[in-house]
């Protein structure tokens, strides 16, 4: 049986439910998960063939699996990309870009607000194998500029950033990273496809966390990255057959599955953070809020332009409480009046989620370090789920109305 083909020019919506390898004989139409390490050959001949590249098929899942296929196809949709590879998980992505695109001797810019672990992985173990790096401030254009190097190979950037939402220009630093003969790297984890497409703004490679909202429930540690078929089968592909950082097929069909909602979860989610993030704003007890889609935000407009109106689901805010001490009192205390959130460190889960930063995500930073990221004791970082909304306010008083 030959499986329908899908119509040219459908919409993102469409793709997010559609696309994928084509059905099996049986017809199914949930998309199947082949649960299974290897394929057999039909014969010697063709497995010589398949092996050497010269015909395609499905080999082994340390690099070839038709539900991984399915899951990279749709995420390549979502993302305007011609080619997706998914790896165990997002720092896995990072890594397999890494390895495949750096060598002894070649420099990185990178912004000093990434996710802490790809500060780690960039800026100390890749150190080891001679990769230089310079990390630079997030929202200054003329920074990246300046530290471009004549052996700049890569700039890496993430926008929003965890847990201060500063924003990038993303079409800014495409543009840096062309003239220097470079490519652009964007960490899409914040925004998903559903509110920013960096490959449409000129970005060269989107990262992914797929354990964060691309499951969107919580399930799975996973990752991939987005680029064009030539980096893909040229330079990543060929990695992960001999680093072999490969995603469970288990875990890229419930990414896979996770995908179907992505749009409809981020509008949500996005939703309730925006009413959250205003309320917050009234209530005396909070100094600040951080959150892209208020008007207060430094890179308000940028984060509009760029993230499809929406300022995605993540809040954070500062509470009363400016010596160290009292501020970790104080968000101790928040955090530890509530009743129904989640206190734990992830986040892109339909649970809403709060955690203090300074003694968790960024609790391996000096005190100095984490004033000069401007993270400060009194910081909570809340990652909106889907719960009721006046539900979240209720839980958050408890703590705020007893400071
Ligand atoms: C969580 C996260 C990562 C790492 O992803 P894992 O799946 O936990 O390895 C990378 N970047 C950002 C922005 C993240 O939030």
């Amino acid at each position: 049986m030959t499986a329908k083909k899908l119509p040219e020019g459908l919409h993102i919506d469409t793709l997010a439910v559609r696309a994928a390898v084509d059905k099996s004989q049986y017809g199914e139409n949930s998309e199947a998960l082949f649960l299974t390490s290897s394929f057999t050959q039909p014969d010697s001949e063709t497995a010589a063939r398949r092996f050497s590249g010269q015909e395609d098929g499905y080999i082994y899942s340390r690099f070839t699996n038709p539900t991984n296929a399915s899951m990279e196809q749709r995420l390549a949709a979502l993302e305007g990309a011609e080619a997706c590879i998914s790896t165990s998980s997002g720092m896995s992505a990072v890594l397999l870009m890494c390895m495949g695109l750096l060598k002894a001797g070649d420099h990185v810019v990178c912004s000093q607000s990434v996710f802490g672990s790809t500060l780690k992985l960039i800026g100390s173990e890749f150190a080891k194998f001679g990769v230089q790096s310079t990390f630079v401030s997030q929202t200054e254009v003329a920074a990246w500029q300046a530290a471009v190097q004549p052996n700049t190979r890569l700039l890496f950037a993430e926008t929003p950033t965890n847990p201060l939402t500063e924003v990038c220009d993303i079409r800014a630093l495409a543009g840096i990273a062309h003239n220097a003969g470079a490519l652009l790297a964007v960490d899409n984890c914040f925004c998903t496809p559903a509110l920013q497409r960096p490959i449409s703004l000129g970005a060269d490679i989107v990262v992914h966390s797929g354990t964060k909202y691309l499951d969107g429930q919580g399930r799975v540690v996973a990752g991939a990255l987005c680029a064009s078929d030539q980096l893909v089968k040229d330079v990543f592909i060929p990695v992960m057959r001999s680093a072999g950082m490969s995603l469970s097929p288990f875990n890229a069909w419930v990414v896979l599955k996770g995908l179907e909602t992505l749009g409809i979860r981020m509008q949500a989610q996005s939703a309730r953070a925006l009413a959250l993030a205003e309320w917050l704003q009234t209530h005396p007890k909070v100094t600040r809020v951080y959150y892209p889609g208020l008007s207060s935000h430094p890179q308000h407009a940028l984060a509009m332009a760029q993230q499809s109106g929406l300022g995605g689901a993540v809040v954070s805010f500062d509470v009363v409480g400016q010596t160290p001490d009292i501020g970790r009192r104080n968000a101790f205390h928040v955090i530890d009046q509530t009743e129904l959130l989640s206190v734990t460190a992830n986040l892109g889960d339909v649970k809403t989620i709060i955690t203090q930063p300074a003694s968790t995500s960024h609790g391996r930073l000096s005190e100095a370090q984490r004033l000069a990221a401007g993270i400060r004791q009194n910081l909570i970082r809340v990652a909106v789920g889907l719960e009721h909304l006046d539900d979240l306010k209720a839980d958050l008083l408890r703590g705020l109305d007893t400071l």
